[in-house]
């Protein structure tokens, strides 16, 4: 089943608008007439999105949102509506990232409901779920991933649920260089792409893309990209610098 690797910077709380159209520039220079056979995409913080899409514009580099609401507009102090979001350029956004859920307490209802926007208006949700190390020492992996792979989609129609992408993002491995192995990791995109099997049909499953996040490196992506269930990386810290994560999106297997 043919899965088209997606290779995606979330570039967090980082980079002042001028640092993040240099990036951007860098990236689209490289990526100029040269991806066919994987999607690129960086999510700035939302200060950046009109000038990153303005300096990638030509370029196949898309760009995504770090979260959306559900409402196009109204009294909602603090977020962003996917019309905006597509007004300044994007076609992506990431939902349920580990920072949202464990930071500032986004919880499965929440961030279903703000994939239902995305969707809604046309944007790509990058729907994060992983456990914690706790949970990974209790031996709930795979409860905490049915559960919020389960509940992120909850009265999603198989139509739209082909749009989606989900992120394998354990938070042990967030940010902490502790990267998951590489059978870890294939074990739980596996895991996810069965849950997916059973809330649709296997077809459907074997066509949306899993991605592996948590520290992501030049040194690491290839043979996490080797594995046959691993669809493309979620980069955080690795994204910020353009060396490393043109290293990544150029992975080799
Ligand atoms: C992330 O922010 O989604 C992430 C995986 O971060 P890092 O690559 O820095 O672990």
């Amino acid at each position: 089943m043919e899965r088209k690797p997606l290779i995606a910077g979330n570039w967090k709380m980082h980079l002042s608008i001028e640092e993040a159209v240099q990036l951007a520039s860098s990236l689209a220079d490289c990526c100029r007439g040269g991806l066919d056979d994987r999607e690129v995409m960086v999510a700035p913080p939302y200060t950046s999105v009109a000038a990153v899409v303005k300096a990638l514009k030509g370029s196949p580099i898309q760009v995504a949102g770090q979260n959306v609401c559900w409402e196009k507009e109204g009294a909602f102090t603090g977020e962003i509506s996917p019309v905006m979001l597509k007004e300044a350029g994007t076609t992506m956004v990431i939902l349920g990232h580990s920072e949202r859920r464990h930071i500032f307490g986004e919880g499965d209802e929440l961030i279903n409901r703000r994939l239902q926007g995305a969707l809604a208006f046309d944007l790509t949700p990058i729907l994060c779920v992983g456990e914690t190390l706790d949970e990974r020492e209790q031996g709930a992996t795979f409860d905490v991933l049915e559960r919020q792979v389960t509940k992120g989609l909850q009265n999603v129609a198989a139509i739209d649920a082909a749009e989606v992408v989900i992120a394998y993002e354990p938070v042990w491995a967030i940010g902490t260089g502790k990267t998951a192995s590489n059978d870890q990791a294939q074990e739980a995109h596996k895991f996810i792409r069965g849950v997916l099997a059973a809330l649709y049909e296997k077809t459907l499953a074997d066509k949306i893309r899993i991605l592996y996040g948590g520290s992501v490196k030049p040194d690491n992506i290839d043979s996490l990209m080797a594995e046959p269930d691993i669809d493309g990386a979620l980069v955080g810290g690795a994204a910020l610098k353009f060396e490393s994560f043109d290293r990544i999106i150029h992975y080799k297997i």
